[in-house]
């Protein structure tokens, strides 16, 4: 059997890749346009990044880390997400020291050892925008309205934003407390019992039947926000009404990452089964403490680009994608000499900017129409031995069937002067 790729993998094939590379383009527009600057980090870290930046207490850490030691002894972590690696960034090159917020966006593979399932893989890919080193609500409504404009730039009709805060150091101490004298009093198993003792938050999110039954009365957040909390949320939700941007208020969506306070986020589609989340975010203002920085408040998220392809198959918008031509211009030559010159003439149509392909493996004229039928080109360019003695090219309108010699001095212009129409 041939080798495959390892489980909870998969490969991007064209025309599939191609739609992943324009959901990565639209969901990064927005960001790009608001002044957000390209960082790339390594895809491994020292495994104390995520353990300290992510939380022992999460799963992330404690069950879906790709950990190994390299050949010097050290410990090392294929990043399981992006945030503590951008903050570590931030910090090592003294960005923090400069014009505030500092505004960043990332773009790449993510690794978690999960439970592999459509829609959950162990490698997957993920754009993020990050904003650190300010505290300010309309910071939290800036990335939340981006991400909902990067969502409709792709056409997608189906996503729903849910909206929570999380409280901050002055109020979240007292929810927590209540939460957990709410859910020590329950009925659950050992470790869900330790999780109340680490991460009471975490629990809410449990998504078994069994525990979530138990959960009906559980204290909420909102009930128990500090003033500063309530104005600043309230301020968030009134920048996203303002701006057209439609939420429906969840107290109970909390996050799987220990470092986030106040505003938190998530995106979800309807037609993804049980992994409906396309993207989440949320505030993140204790993190860079965590790191061993100073006080650097940040705000960011993080979308998934599998998960909104498959969102944009389910709303039928992949159709649409897929059809795209791959090139405008397909050559198909006749016999050695004309190989020779078509090859010179494709060059010369890829230089001056028209997307251009040709029949390769000297396959006869049945062969070479079909290879530019299915590229999607607008018109094919014939070139036989007798074209080649006239110094001319046969140039094909695909769509009507109309073919005209063209002198081969003026395809290139030919070519551009009808496709501009
Ligand atoms: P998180 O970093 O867990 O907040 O995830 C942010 C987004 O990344 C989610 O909303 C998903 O769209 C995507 N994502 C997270 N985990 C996976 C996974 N295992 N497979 C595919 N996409 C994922």
């Amino acid at each position: 059997m041939t080798l495959q790729a390892p489980k909870g993998t998969f490969d991007w094939l064209p025309p599939r890749s191609e739609v992943a590379l324009a959901v990565r383009e639209a969901l990064t527009a927005p960001v790009r346009r608001a002044g957000y600057g390209y960082v790339e980090t390594p895809v491994f870290e020292d495994t104390a990044l995520f353990v300290r930046g992510v939380g022992e207490s999460t799963d992330i850490v404690s069950k879906e880390m790709y950990t190994f030691t390299d050949k010097g002894g050290r410990s090392l972590t294929l990043r399981p997400e992006g945030t503590a690696s951008v903050v570590r960034a931030v910090l090592q090159h003294g960005l923090h020291n400069g014009q505030l917020p500092v505004k960043l966006w990332y773009s790449g593979s993510q690794f978690r050892y999960e439970r592999a399932q459509k829609g959950r893989y162990r490698h997957f890919w993920q754009v993020g925008a990050e904003a650190l080193g300010a505290e300010d609500p309309a910071l939290d409504a800036e990335l939340i309205v981006m991400a909902a404009d990067g969502y409709a730039g792709l056409g997608l009709t189906g996503v729903r934003l849910l909206l929570n805060t999380l409280g901050c150091r002055e109020c979240r101490p007292a929810y927590r407390a209540a939460l957990q004298d709410f859910l020590r009093a329950l009925d659950l198993d050992e470790a869900t019992r330790q999780r109340v003792e680490i991460n009471p938050l975490r629990v809410l999110d449990d998504k078994r039947p069994e525990v979530q039954a138990q959960l009906a009365g559980a204290p909420l957040v909102v009930d128990h926000l500090c003033e500063a909390c309530k104005t600043y949320h309230e301020e968030v939700r009134a920048l996203l009404t303002a701006s057209g941007v439609i939420y429906t208020d969840d107290p109970r969506l909390v996050r799987g990452l220990d470092y986030y306070t106040r505003t938190t986020f998530e995106f979800v589609h309807g037609g993804l089964g049980s992994q409906s989340a396309v993207g989440g975010g949320g505030r993140y203002d204790g993190l860079s403490e965590m790191l061993g920085g100073p006080v650097l408040p940040g705000v960011g998220w993080a979308l998934g680009v599998d998960r909104t392809v498959l969102a944009m198959e389910a709303e039928g918008l992949l159709d649409r994608e897929e059809a795209a031509s791959r090139v405008q211009v397909y050559g198909v030559p006749l016999g050695e000499e004309a190989r020779r010159r078509m090859f010179l003439l494709i060059t010369e149509l890829r230089r001056a900017g028209l997307d251009a392909d040709m029949s390769f493996g000297g396959k006869g004229l049945k062969g070479a129409m079909k290879g530019a039928d299915r590229s999607g080109a607008g018109y094919a360019v014939i070139l036989g031995e007798r074209d080649l003695a006239a110094g001319s090219a046969q140039v094909k309108d695909l769509a009507s069937g109309d073919q005209t010699a063209v002198p081969l001095a003026e395809i290139v212009e030919t070519l551009k002067e009808r496709l501009r129409k």
